[in-house]
């Protein structure tokens, strides 16, 4: 199964995707703290009221979630190109529910960076609570996967050790289309690629995670309990902008697609902030 959030006549609704189409579910509005996967699997689907989805306005998957775990530096090829030793232990960094924006909105480049940048990847939401939880029963806890654009800004990641500036910038993270289920999709070697104004700049597969879904949410909910709607971004593959030569940052009227195959793509234009 797929589920959207949507926005439709100032009204919020979860949908099954069915084709083009989604059905709205009864009792939920949001995928988020609240939703575990039985409350999507056992909901009323109103049948009558199938909408296309070209109809409505797509809104971010888990748009309020508590808490966003991204890992940092997880493709062997991106700490090649970052000029870092293999770790033993994954980067984190947070980003925070104001960070997301809706699958298909314009990614805005902020007055005070010039160094915008992209990372495709693979976004994990959680639904089922969690301490200390096991690599063995990780995949209890996980609700379903999303497309994300890990947009950085590079100039501020940099201005010190810790990267939070350049990751947590205010509505710069477009995730989505989809919620797609665990059992709708095998990742296990799911192609990964970022595409800026129609030329693939990142390609990748899923097997090449150092570390895989399972280790990181063993590694997250061993410091801070994982709660429906906690997202964990995976990491990206190499050829990110910064690390090209010449380097490649988003300009206003580029378009980047990040795609996952079974999980899906999501398209964003960039545009330039007018302050
Ligand atoms: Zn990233």
């Amino acid at each position: 199964m797929a589920y959207a959030n949507y926005e439709l006549r100032g009204r919020n609704y979860v949908g099954e995707v069915d084709g083009k189409h989604l059905i709205p579910l009864t009792g939920l509005d949001e995928i988020g703290p609240a939703t575990t996967a039985d409350a999507l699997a056992s909901a009323e689907r109103r049948s009558a009221e199938r909408v296309p989805v070209a109809d409505v306005r797509l809104r971010a998957v888990s748009p309020r979630a508590g808490k966003i775990v991204c890992i940092g530096l997880n493709y062997t090829a991106h700490i090649e190109e970052s000029n870092r030793e293999l770790p033993t232990y994954p980067v984190m960094f947070p980003k925070y529910a104001s960070s997301l924006i809706s699958p298909d909105a314009d990614i805005v480049l902020p007055p005070e960076s010039y160094q915008v940048d992209y990372e495709g990847e693979l976004a994990v939401i959680i639904g089922k609570a969690g301490r200390r939880i096991r690599e063995e029963e990780a995949a209890d806890h996980i609700l379903g996967y999303a497309v994300c654009n890990d947009v950085t800004m590079r100039d501020y990641q940099y201005k010190t050790h810790q990267w939070m500036q350049g990751k947590a910038w205010d509505n710069s993270t477009p995730l989505g289309p989809y919620l797609v289920t665990p059992g709708e999709v095998d990742l296990t070697d799911a192609a990964i690629s970022t595409t800026l104004n129609g030329e693939v700049v990142q390609e990748s597969d899923l097997s090449h995670l150092i570390f895989s879904v399972p280790t990181l949410i063993a590694t997250v909910s061993e410091f801070t309990e994982l709660q429906p709607g906690d997202v964990i971004l995976t990491g990206t593959p190499s050829g990110v902008g910064y690390r090209r030569d010449p380097q490649l940052f988003l300009r206003d009227g580029d378009v980047v697609t990040v795609e996952i195959e079974g999980v899906g793509a999501i398209t964003n234009k960039v545009t330039a902030e007018r302050v």
